[in-house]
């Protein structure tokens, strides 16, 4: 069975779960719009490069679509609709007033500078504004975007329409960001663990940590593990390699270490290893929060040496690898429920703008908890009671609310 068949059997498995009559698995496959735009930008030699740029809407029946732009040299069609699709799921699983979107420019950013990577940012923003709006399709950060790149976004869009704040969250806390958004899928990813770790008995105290990947999600939450859950954190990596300590990584001297551009393979406190050697080093916790497709049959779900899989970044294991692990007994938190920390702060950003009111970080927090608490306890209520996988309880859950959102608008 190809990857893409194996994620359909994902879909059918939940929505026969829950008697999903077939026109509606039909409207919550298919895209509710897609835009695909070409981004010239002026580079600084004075060349125009044209880039590709995606705006994918998956499903609004629930409230404005709602997702992350990303800007990376693999960032395509195919994938920019799975991780809009994804953003659906997410959305409908926490329970707030979204559906799911996502766009993607096909670039590498590190090879802009950082006029370029304003320019561009502008560019794509005029050519997408149309299918934007507080009340239509609201942007994000997400793989090489951060605030700068939403400001960018805000001030090309306020500039039309007025000012917007709305239109975009992950912004700067300055131009109207929530305070904690920037940690907040870290920090979801942690409470999620908590749970989990209380229910299945398997204490984050002590417990040994493996993180693939150390930015935005992963630094965050290797942070947070380490001061606020007492595990330890044994490997990170980045693109470059990894670095290894049996004792536990000093994660605060490894922040501040990276926080300087430099890779964390090059960091004293610990030995390299390559990024394959990080898929076998045992823990408790084994965490991707990087790219997609990074646990495969092929290379390495049959040697993954931890007791749970936490999905911090979006789609890390293929279909196929997903069957492995079930095989193996390795439960996998699935994305959608673990990383949802960040569009959650989103919502409660957006809601801050459109009231002019601001939250303290302990609010936000708090609420955070609140809501991804709600969302797994929904899933694992559900695992248990039909005995099937978290992946397939949180798909049945969040397609029976998008189905019913659909149905109630008259479709
Ligand atoms: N890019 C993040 C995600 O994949 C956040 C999206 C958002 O805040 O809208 O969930």
């Amino acid at each position: 069975m190809s990857g893409k068949a194996i994620a359909q059997s994902q879909f059918d498995r939940a929505a026969d779960l829950i008697g999903l009559e077939s026109y509606m698995r039909r409207i919550l496959v298919s895209p509710f719009r897609e835009v695909q735009v070409e981004v010239p930008v002026r580079m600084d030699d004075g060349r125009i490069e044209v880039f590709t740029g995606y705006r994918i809407q998956h499903n609004g029946a629930r409230g404005p679509c709602k997702g992350g732009i990303r800007y990376h040299p693999e960032a395509d069609h195919d994938e920019v609709l799975g991780l809009a699709t994804i953003m659906t799921w997410k959305t409908a699983l926490m329970d707030i007033p979204f559906g799911g979107a996502k766009g993607g420019v096909t670039v590498d950013p590190r090879k802009l500078s950082k006029l370029e990577l304003e320019r561009l940012t502008r560019r794509f923003t005029q050519r997408i504004a149309i299918v934007l709006g507080p009340y239509r399709d609201i942007p994000a950060p997400d793989v090489n975007t951060n605030a700068q790149v939403m400001a960018w976004i805000l001030d090309e869009y306020s500039s039309r329409q007025g000012y917007t704040p709305a239109v975009v969250t992950g912004k700067p806390v300055s131009l109207g960001g929530s305070l904690g958004r920037d940690e907040a899928t870290g920090r979801g990813v942690m409470y999620v663990m908590a749970e989990y770790a209380r229910d299945f008995g398997i204490p984050l105290k002590g417990a040994r940590v493996v993180i693939q990947g150390f930015g935005n999600v992963g630094g965050h939450l290797a942070r947070l593990l380490v001061t606020e859950a007492a595990a330890k954190v044994l490997a990170v990596s980045d693109v470059d390699g990894g670095i290894v300590n049996d004792k536990g990584l000093d994660i605060p001297g490894l922040l501040a270490h990276a926080a300087e551009r430099r890779p964390v393979s090059e960091w004293k406190g610990g030995s390299p290893i390559t990024n394959d050697a990080l898929w076998t080093v045992p823990c408790e916790w084994l965490v991707p929060a990087a790219l997609g497709g990074v646990i495969t049959k092929e290379k390495n779900a049959k040697t993954l040496d931890c007791k749970v899989v936490v999905e911090g970044a979006n789609e890390p294991t293929t279909p196929t690898a997903d069957l492995i692990l079930a095989e193996r007994s390795i439960p996998v938190i699935p994305d959608f429920l673990a990383n949802a920390g960040g569009v959650t702060v989103s919502y409660y950003e957006w809601a801050q703008n459109l009231q002019q009111y601001r939250w303290t970080h302990e609010q936000v927090n708090k609420e955070l908890k609140a809501t991804i608490t709600k969302a797994y306890e929904a899933v694992r209520d559900m695992a248990k009671a039909k005995r099937c996988t978290f992946r397939t309880a949180a798909y049945a859950i969040a397609l029976s609310r998008v189905a019913e959102a659909e149905r109630l608008r008259g479709n």
